[in-house]
């Protein structure tokens, strides 16, 4: 009796255990989905992770919590911009995954209204949903749905998007809602040109709008074409307009583009139907679609249905599966990066999936190849859920060759032998010697890529011939090139071996941020490499910098900051500076001045401006030749406080010496 009683209470507490745990996963996926838009896992292992923990949630009730990702939309603000608040909430939509739950969601509503309702089916988008608010028939602003109740300040970069109206007919106030995407081809052609320049591919067309709304560079913006379906309306007042369908056709009057797509449906037979066709004819159109939303069509139905906290309770999404596919597993390719890390890749037998052929899949790290058990000849399951890379879900152990050999990770290099080592910190093995041929042909052709230094012309082929010739095998060697030998090389024209002389010169006076993205350094991508060049201004000191100062700047992570410091500590890194530095190559940040107003004045920033984010008031400040430090001190001479100013302003208080000014105070300094 007693032991049950225990057996109880330990069931108990690890099912707490484990919804505490899915709860903290799956908001730390939303910050990376929603504020980062660098998604870790695929759409599908997202989606299970919810559905695991809604069943619990179902199941074990007492566990229920208002702040569960269950029940809260998630927020994609990130405080770099200005926060509008929506004059109507914007809702998130539960997710249905099955037909059945579909019916029983209907059925529901048949149940309490005494028929089955009208419904509207839509295309449910995968992109980025936006608010845009009208009034006198100009586009006042558009937001992103932020936490729901308001939303970042997107209007610069949506005014480029040419699906979305700067005037509408409509005078009164109105916010019009809908969602932006980034249709298949131009998303094929974005990501082929990242790869050419040595970024980061975009997972998916979603996650390639969300980064493109939320960048800085409205040039960058336009010149990604994106485009906008408009579904809904948040601020209303047309009486005339009393379902679903009869706003769609409002809104493509008043100009927006309108999916036409849409179906009216009065029956379940109508919905499955529909369903099933576009399970199937989804990989036909233009643009992504992850299912269909299925809404209640008369508003007054919808009124009268109202919400839960998260979601209408007159619609749901209808999700589809991702399409899975059984192909055979003929080898395994262990491929070393540019900074040593080796991951293994699937190559199958060829097998149309989700629209396209497929002929690889990702197999991650070590410890996927153990947790499938993956075998030579197996028959493997693979999908595509979103992501550029497939992925393999599973091995039928039934159709497994009887002689097939397991596929064990290798213990050396497979390209210069050296022995693998498991980073401290995960799952991923490195091969840690610096001239793996390998690393090197990675290495150079990053650091002559053109997201880093931009040598046109010093491509990989390139670069791999002039290795193998014995010209180059370190980056400060491309400064020393022996043009005599390059010419010599067959079919190197005079000309090109003067274009390609020129593209190097030109690079040493490539901007430090791009040369230091350049080197390569373990978890130092792009945007690190611009925090870093900015915050340390020189190479000397970035050289020069403890661990303690890295970690205190805030996007730098003890893994990030350990990672730099390394790479410092490194003689061959160290001879690589000395001899960039020789060459002359910029090792500086430059910073633009467009004034002097500021001249000689120190300032630091706490609480949140309304006319400016962190970034940019930095920016102004240094532009007028000001500077801007981290702490109060006596070399402060202004602290600018905005709303809700942290502890900085106490200790500027007590010290005296500083001055105390407001925005308004800052911009009149300006005049
Ligand atoms: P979720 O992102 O899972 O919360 O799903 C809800 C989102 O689906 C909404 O916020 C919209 O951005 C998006 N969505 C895409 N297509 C539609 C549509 N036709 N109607 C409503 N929402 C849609
Ligand atoms: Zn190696």
């Amino acid at each position: 009796m007693q032991d049950d009683i225990f057996g109880i209470l330990e069931e108990e507490s690890r099912i707490a255990e484990k919804i505490r745990h899915l709860r903290a996963e799956i908001k730390r996926h939303n910050r990376l989905y929603y504020q980062q838009t660098e998604p870790e896992i695929s759409d599908y292992d997202y989606d299970q992770m919810v559905k695991e923990l809604e069943k619990l949630e179902a199941a074990y009730p007492q566990y229920k919590e208002s702040a569960s990702p269950t029940v809260k939309v998630s927020s994609d603000i990130t405080g770099e911009r200005k926060v509008i608040e929506h004059k109507q909430r914007m809702y998130s939509l539960d997710n249905a995954y099955s037909l059945e739950e579909v019916q029983s969601f209907l059925g529901k509503i048949a149940l309490d209204t005494g028929s089955f309702p009208q419904v509207v089916l839509e295309h449910k988008l995968d992109g980025f949903s936006i608010n845009l608010y009208y009034k006198g028939g100009r586009l006042q602003y558009a937001t992103t749905r932020g936490d729901g109740y308001a939303g970042e300040d997107v209007t610069a970069n949506v005014r480029t998007i040419s699906d979305i109206p700067a005037e509408i007919k409509y005078q009164g106030e109105i916010e019009v809602r809908g969602e932006i995407y980034f249709p298949l081809a131009e998303f094929a052609r974005l990501n082929a040109e990242r790869e050419e320049a040595g970024e980061n591919l975009f997972a998916n067309p979603r996650n390639a709008a969300a980064g493109t709304i939320k960048l800085k560079d409205i040039d960058i913006v336009a010149k990604r074409k994106l485009k906008g379906y408009m579904y809904s309306v948040g601020l209303f007042d047309v009486s005339e307009v009393k379902s679903q369908s009869e706003l769609l056709v409002f809104l493509a009057e008043q100009g927006f583009c309108v999916n036409t797509s849409s179906k009216v449906a009065e029956s379940m037979a109508e919905i499955s139907s529909y369903c099933e066709f576009w399970d199937t004819a989804r990989y036909d159109l233009p643009f992504e679609i992850d299912g269909i939303v299925l809404k209640v069509n008369d508003f007054g139905l919808q009124q009268e249905l109202g919400n839960t906290a998260k979601s209408p309770k007159w619609a749901i999404a209808y999700k589809f599966k991702a399409e899975e596919k059984e192909t055979i597993l003929e080898a395994v390719d262990f491929q070393v990066g540019r900074t040593g890390a080796v991951t293994p890749r699937a190559v199958l037998k060829a097998v149309h999936l989700a629209g396209t052929t497929v002929t690889h899949a990702t197999l991650h790290n070590a410890d996927e190849l153990e947790r499938l058990d993956i075998h030579l000849g197996d028959t493997v399951k693979v999908i595509k859920s979103g992501e550029i890379i497939p992925k393999i879900t599973g091995v039928d152990i039934n159709k497994r060759p009887e002689d097939a050999k397991k596929v064990v990770f290798p213990a050396k290099c497979p390209v210069c032998g050296t022995e693998l080592h498991r980073a401290a910190d995960g799952s991923i093995y490195y091969c840690n010697n610096i001239d793996c041929p390998a690393q090197v042909h990675r290495r150079l052709t990053h650091f002559a890529s053109r997201a880093a230094v931009d040598i046109d012309g010093l491509g990989e082929t390139l670069i791999q011939q002039f290795i193998d010739q014995g010209l180059i095998s370190r980056i400060e060697d491309i400064y020393e090139l022996d043009y005599d030998k390059v010419l010599a090389l067959e079919r190197q024209a005079a000309k090109s071996v003067a274009n390609l002389r020129r593209s190097i010169e030109q690079s040493k006076q490539q901007k430090f941020s791009k040369v230091l993205f350049g080197f390569g350094i373990r978890y130092v991508g792009d945007k690190i490499a611009k925090i870093l060049a900015e915050h340390f201004e020189d190479i000397d000191r970035l050289r020069e910098a403890k661990l303690e100062e890295l970690v205190e700047i805030e996007e730098i992570g003890e893994k990030i900051g350990q990672s730099v410091v390394d790479f410092f500590a490194n003689s061959t890194n160290q001879e690589m500076i000395a001899a960039l530095k020789k060459a002359g190559v910029n090792l500086k940040s430059v910073k633009a001045v467009s004034g002097d107003r500021l001249a000689g004045k120190t300032f630091l920033v706490t609480g949140s401006l309304t006319g400016y984010t962190r970034e940019e008031i930095k920016e102004k400040i240094e532009s007028e030749g000001g500077k801007v430090i981290s702490a109060v001190s006596k070399n402060l001479d202004y602290l600018l406080a905005g709303e809700k100013p942290g502890s900085k302003l106490g200790k500027a208080e007590k010290l005296g010496s500083v001055q105390i000014i407001d925005e308004k105070e800052f911009e009149e300094m300006l005049k």
